[in-house]
């Protein structure tokens, strides 16, 4: 910068010093003016050819104001040219990882445009790139699972769960692979879908199912059989005692292995399919007087009080005989579970997150530790008391199936030694309100 002004006082010295000797001041400091002008035009216009086209013009070296520019300017440069080819590095890593990754993944925007997808999306769900950039991705996959999940993705205000962000359907490039396909929001309105390929593990949830059924079904026949003698030898009065305590172990064990093959059979019937065939309005009230009476004979001298706070104008459209089994497994578990002379409440209300069937018992809770895994088959976070009032271990199983089949969920709330909540929460969708007058009237 010195330099620089250093430059002008030499120019305007030298032009006085000219001017005074010819007399002509003015001219002369006129001319040394339009020199240094020239002067700077020239430079500036170096300076502004590097900027434009840096590795075609040399940077302009001139010393003073622009030289200090241009070296503030080859330093940006450098610098920026070094975080882009920093950026290309990890662009090109990203890319090579998200192509060798096992899943597929396409990027949508808000719109469900399709923006970017790697090589296994492309092989997966019969895309190409880029014939099908930008175009939106329910023009190109037109499975009905598929569709729901992008309406639901697309038009929930809060984060799915990931059973609600999840669906299954068969690949469009093969039928025979089952893909597993999210769709989860990410970044300012962008989507991200990832597709896997499930087709294995279905399989080995198939063998599994498939497993589990002929086994209990091929251990029913001998087992029928044997209850059978088992009551035959329970009549016969010549037993002495050690024989008649032997045989009477015998019928209490067969019982269990009875109830469990049949609660067995019932999940694996659960499984078949994800919906009820037959749809009933399911009168709530009327199944829960009928669950009373299996409670009170379960609970026997115990003579555990029972308290009901039901919605009868309020029905579920679903399988009656499912929504029994899975109530009825509740609320004689609260009975299990809380000592003589206990306290169960059964509540059936509707409020603006859905309709709730509530089990509430004053028992002996379970600890916080169990509570993720208690519709587990044959989890029990008390074995001991399970076995003793004659539990399968599979109560719950039923349950969280049953509620599955009718798009309800289950919570469960307990605290040791203070008693436990079991909700069974029903969305609006399946509810049907009675209006009571309508009812009153017919009657
Ligand atoms: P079980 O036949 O053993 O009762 P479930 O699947 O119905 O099997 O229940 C699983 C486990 O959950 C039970 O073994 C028990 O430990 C626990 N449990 C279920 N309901 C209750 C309850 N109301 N209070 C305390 N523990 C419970």
């Amino acid at each position: 910068m010195k330099d620089e002004l250093y430059r002008y006082f030499l120019v305007g010295g030298i032009a006085t010093a000219i001017g005074l000797m010819l007399n002509q001041l003015l001219l002369c400091l006129l001319i040394g003016a339009i020199a240094i002008i020239f002067w700077q035009y020239h430079r500036f216009k170096l300076l502004y050819d590097w900027l434009r086209r840096p590795s075609q013009n040399p940077m302009p070296y001139t010393a003073g104001v622009i030289s200090d520019i241009s070296s503030v300017f080859d330093r940006l440069m450098k610098s920026n040219r070094q975080r882009k080819k920093r950026l290309q590095q990890y662009m090109s890593q990203f890319r090579r990882g998200a192509s060798a990754l096992p899943d597929g993944l396409v990027i949508l925007d808000d719109q469900t445009r399709i923006e970017w997808m790697n090589d296994t999306a492309k092989r997966y769900l019969d895309i190409d790139w880029p014939r099908d950039i930008q175009r939106p991705i329910n023009n190109l996959i037109r499975h009905p699972n598929f569709t729901r999940l992008l309406n639901d993705a697309y038009s929930s205000d809060s984060e799915l769960s990931p059973e609600q962000s999840t669906t299954e359907f068969p690949a469009p490039i093969d039928q025979r692979l089952v893909l597993s396909v999210s769709i989860v929001p990410y970044a300012d309105d962008l989507y991200l879908l990832i597709a896997r390929d499930v087709t294995r593990l279905i399989d080995t949830y198939t063998i599994r199912k498939d497993f589990v059924a002929n086994v209990s079904h091929e251990l029913k026949t001998p087992l029928t059989v044997f209850k059978g003698y088992v009551e035959l030898l329970e009549g016969n009065k010549s037993l002495n005692d050690k024989a008649v305590k032997a045989v009477s172990e015998m019928r209490e064990h067969s019982n269990r292995m009875h109830a469990i093959i049949e609660d067995l059979l019932y999940l694996s019937r659960l499984e078949h399919d994800t919906t009820p065939s037959n749809l009933e309005k399911v009168s709530v009230a009327n199944l829960v007087t009928e669950i009373h009476d299996v409670a009170r004979s379960v609970s026997g001298e115990d003579g555990h009080l029972f308290k009901f706070d039901i919605n009868s104008s309020l029905l579920i459209e679903g399988s009656s005989s499912e929504l029994q089994s899975a109530f009825t497994n509740l609320v004689v578990n609260a009975v299990k579970y809380t000592p003589a002379g206990g306290l169960i409440k059964i509540h059936w209300y509707k409020n603006a997150a859905g309709g709730h069937f509530e089990v509430i018992d004053n028992g002996t809770g379970i600890a916080e530790r169990h509570l993720s895994r208690l519709t587990e088959r044959f989890y029990r976070a008390d074995a001991d008391r399970s076995r003793n009032r004659g539990g399968t271990g599979l109560g719950l199983a039923i349950v969280k199936h049953v509620l599955q089949r009718h798009q309800a969920k289950l919570t469960i709330e307990s605290e040791l030694q203070v008693g436990s909540t079991f909700r069974c929460t029903f969305p609006a969708s399946r509810l049907i309100e009675l209006d009571l007058a309508d009812t009153s009237k017919q009657a």
